[in-house]
């Protein structure tokens, strides 16, 4: 498969991009947003350029599913926040770049924003401290979070997993 050029999430799944990963197998990626919305905001991605009609008639829709709800689990474990919400945008609005926004791309002055003709699926896992409201994905304005801050939220994200891989209760 031919990553599509200039797609921020096909050169994640490459391993092109500095990230910090949490989760990964043969057909999802999983690492922190480089905004984070709120501590352990994760995106979870589709190794294969693809939107989200080819995805959700793909089995590659049940193994993202299968990656949320490994990855929810171990947020839950990690940071233990209120509650977690999903979010992903299904049929961009036309003309739409960066999914509306400017994404949480790790280099200054990029110029790789998707656009809603060439999208590429990606869930927002995110982490939230109140019952109340619907927490927003980009209450941005936010810096890039510091890349030291999100190597530790997954180092305790991926420890998590493989706690909760093995069952333990702690
Ligand atoms: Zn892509």
């Amino acid at each position: 498969v031919t990553p599509v050029r200039s797609c921020l999430y096909c050169e994640s799944a490459a391993g092109d991009l500095p990230q910090a990963v949490v989760y990964e197998d043969r057909e999802v990626v999983a690492f922190l947003d480089w905004r984070q919305s709120a501590p352990g905001h994760v995106l979870v991605v589709p190794r294969r350029h693809m939107d989200a009609d080819e995805l959700f008639a793909s089995e590659t829709g049940a193994a993202l599913l299968r990656a949320v709800r490994q990855v929810a689990r171990a947020v839950r474990r990690a940071l233990a926040p209120d509650g977690l919400q999903m979010g992903a945008i299904v049929y961009p609005a036309a003309g739409m770049r960066g999914s509306g926004l400017p994404h949480a791309a790790p280099l200054a002055g990029d110029d790789e924003e998707e656009t809603a003709e060439d999208h590429h699926f990606h869930l927002h896992l995110l982490p939230r401290r109140s019952a109340g409201e619907v927490a927003r994905i980009f209450p941005f304005g936010d810096a890039v979070e510091p890349a030291e801050r999100l190597a530790e939220l997954a180092r305790r994200i991926r420890a998590a997993l493989v706690a909760e891989a093995l069952g333990g209760t702690d």
